[in-house]
């Protein structure tokens, strides 16, 4: 049965309307989903009995299943499963500005970064949204906080689920619903060149970062299969569109990865791509796992390609590293869980 999280304000009002409803009686049911978050259509209290009993004949109300919390003093992780078995990962991080989640757009992924956990697993299906927005609604209810940014960086490349996710941005913003601005809402993709200018054309708001993580073609062939679809020049004039269409910053998230990608040339390399653009560079010290020989570059290391690029006016930050002691890195809370 359709689960209720899968309706956006429209599809809400339109389905009252269909049920011989006012439409604006649909706003009754905001409340109880996305503030008290029920899990019951029983407890919507000031709904009238008739529309409970059909809301109930048509629609399941059910909250993800949160089978394993891992916790560590900033970061926490959570293991959902779905209704078909499958398991998803969420990241729940506190830092001084706020509370933010990283959620999980797929199950598994086809885009298979030689560096990433979530690839090993190959994409099983596309989340639903009741299952993109049920991460958040479950770990602010299990956590009673409230959440003020989200970033879909979990497993799954969102631009691959890109219908779902255009759905996800209506709710997660809608002042009526979740109710997070656009700017505090980030969505990185491996670079799907296609889906960068369809993402630039809504023009929502929303954050766009790009996992770029090599200077070049042929190092970024190595790593990222993705490059063989769309080289870097593409990707390159697919955020300037976007830039020019939106004027928002873009993020270039990059990897550190020790001998690959993080010589004094390749800073060089990456201060030529970006220099004079309205980005902004996040250096990502690679969470080592025990699948992959990759191996983190050093801190000296990791401190001057900041320095190169810093000297040579790049906006340029350090990821803070959060989670560490946990099974941290992207997918490998579920790659554990599943043995795989
Ligand atoms: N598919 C999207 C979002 C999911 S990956 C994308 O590629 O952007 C989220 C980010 O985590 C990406 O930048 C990814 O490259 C990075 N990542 C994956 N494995 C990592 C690891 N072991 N250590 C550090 N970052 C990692």
């Amino acid at each position: 049965m359709n689960n209720i999280y899968n309706l956006t304000i429209e599809d809400l009002e339109n389905y009252f309307l269909s049920i011989g409803e006012k439409k604006f009686k649909a706003l009754q049911l905001y409340s109880w989903l996305y503030e008290k978050k029920v899990n019951s259509f029983d407890l919507m209290s000031d709904v009238k009995k008739t529309v409970i009993e059909r809301l109930k004949t048509d629609f399941s109300i059910e909250h993800l299943k949160l089978v394993k919390v891992e916790r560590d003093t900033e970061v926490n992780k959570y293991l959902f499963e779905l209704y078909d078995g499958s398991f998803v990962e969420s990241v729940l991080m506190r830092h001084d500005y706020g509370t933010s989640i990283c959620v999980s757009s797929q199950v598994g992924c086809n885009m298979g970064c030689s560096f990433c956990e979530s690839g090993r697993l190959k994409k099983v299906r596309d989340l639903a949204l009741a299952e993109l927005v049920g991460q958040v609604i479950c770990v602010s209810k299990y956590e009673q906080v409230r959440i003020d940014s989200i970033v879909v960086m979990g497993i799954g490349e969102p631009f691959d689920n890109f219908e779902n996710i255009k759905r996800f941005i209506k709710v997660v913003t809608d002042p009526k619903m979740i109710n997070i601005g656009q700017r505090h809402l980030t969505i990185s993709t491996c670079g799907l060149v296609p889906k960068i200018y369809e993402f630039a054309d809504l023009e929502t708001g929303v954050n766009l970062a790009i996992s770029l993580h090599a200077p070049n073609n042929e190092i970024r062939d190595k790593i990222m299969k993705v490059n063989h679809g769309f080289k870097i020049e593409k990707v390159m004039e697919a955020l300037d569109y976007y830039i020019k269409k939106t004027n928002r910053r873009v993020t270039i998230e990059y990897i550190m990865l020790e001998g690959i990608n993080d010589s004094d040339k390749c800073a060089h390399e990456l201060v030529n791509l970006v220099k004079g653009k309205l980005m902004y560079v996040n250096l990502i010290p690679y969470n080592e796992t025990t699948h992959f020989e990759l191996k983190r570059s050093n801190d000296f290391k990791i401190k001057s390609f900041y320095d190169i690029l810093k000297s040579n006016d790049i906006n340029v930050t350090i990821r803070k590293e959060m989670g560490g002691n946990l099974s941290a890195a992207c997918g490998q809370l579920r790659a554990n869980s599943e043995r795989l």
